[in-house]
């Protein structure tokens, strides 16, 4: 769908739909389903620091378990090297590296939820953001949130996406100039960057400094798009000086108000990855192109009549076959 402006191009952006489907098109079910998976709980869920133990599954071959419950379940990445398998919201990852939990300029954060594994290009962008923000933006450094599970796929909460280590999640409160402690990690608050009737950012608390970060990732050649709230790129459109051919990666989408969604392109050489078009280069800053997110359908959705069926989840077999393998290799050496 090439045809389609910058925001339509959006839609297909986290890849509810593999191909090319537009927010405008979404039905009111999955769109309220959407809004339901981006909310700000989401973003705030908090950990614990002593995580209980998945149980065993009574029947882990059972071909109707759901694909999730298999991936939850694996602690350590498998053996080999990195080895990108399906698309951002059906696939998985062989030989992810972990994101070590403390560096110069970051400190991952919710460890508990075991999801700070990524594609080694990942890990080393994220390392290189974390430089550069302190570089450019005067920040101590980046909190990172959810990468991947250790072997990618469906997650038990959260996204869709994030499933080959090639997503990331970096939060918009800049890192403390300090060691965060494992209870911190766990239940500090990220920030609110949206003004409360979601029309444009709080000028209190996303700064300058802010779009110079964004800018960082989106430089990025690697980078082929950037999720933010709509309010967040209505701020960028204003604010961003000299070249701004890095806004056309910055891509409207539900929730993103605490923090921002880094999406790579599959690497080169990674046959089995599955990526998605390349995007139109228009900065996507027109009135008309924000249109659509700033209207009440979006800003104030009305919740469904009768409530969503939820969807069957995922199971294995319907995920790329070379998933079952990553599943069964041994588990890589901490
Ligand atoms: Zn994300």
């Amino acid at each position: 769908m090439q045809a389609e402006g910058p925001i339509l191009n959006a839609g297909a952006a986290l890849g509810y739909n593999t191909t090319s489907m537009s927010p405008r098109r979404l039905t009111p079910l999955l769109l309220v389903m959407m809004v339901l998976a981006a909310g700000p709980a989401l973003a705030q869920d908090k950990g614990s620091v002593n995580p209980k133990p998945l149980p065993p599954l009574a029947n882990p071959n059972d071909p109707k378990v759901a694909a999730k419950e298999l991936f939850a379940r694996k602690l350590l990445p498998s053996t080999g090297p990195a080895h990108v398998i399906g698309s951002y919201t059906k696939g998985c990852i062989g030989g992810a590296e972990q994101m070590p939990l403390n560096g110069g300029n970051w400190q991952v954060m919710r460890l508990s939820r075991n999801r700070n594994y990524g594609h080694p290009a990942m890990i080393a962008l994220i390392k290189r953001l974390a430089a550069n923000a302190h570089k450019d933006a005067g920040w101590p450094g980046i909190l990172v949130g959810d990468i991947a599970q250790p072997r990618g796929g469906p997650a038990l909460s959260g996204h869709a996406s994030h499933q080959i280590g090639l997503d990331a999640d970096i939060w918009l409160t800049p890192m403390p100039d300090r060691r965060l402690s494992r209870e911190e990690r766990e239940e500090m608050s990220a920030v609110m960057m949206v003004r409360e009737d979601r029309l444009d950012i709080d000028p209190k608390v996303f700064t300058p400094s802010h779009v110079l970060v964004l800018r960082d990732a989106a430089q990025e050649p690697a980078v082929q798009r950037i999720f933010v709230n709509a309010a967040i790129k209505k701020a960028l459109c204003r604010e961003a000086k000299g070249d701004r051919a890095w806004l056309s990666k910055i891509r409207p989408w539900w929730g993103h108000d605490y923090h921002f969604h880094i999406r790579m392109r599959c690497p080169p050489g990674a046959g089995e990855c599955e990526g998605q078009p390349s995007q139109s280069e228009d900065e996507g800053c027109k009135a008309s192109d924000l249109a659509y997110w700033f209207s009440d359908g979006v800003l104030h959705p009305k919740p469904p009549e009768v409530p969503p069926k939820p969807k069957p989840p995922m199971t294995l077999a319907q995920m790329p076959a070379a998933c079952k393998a990553v599943l069964r290799a041994g588990d890589a050496k901490r």
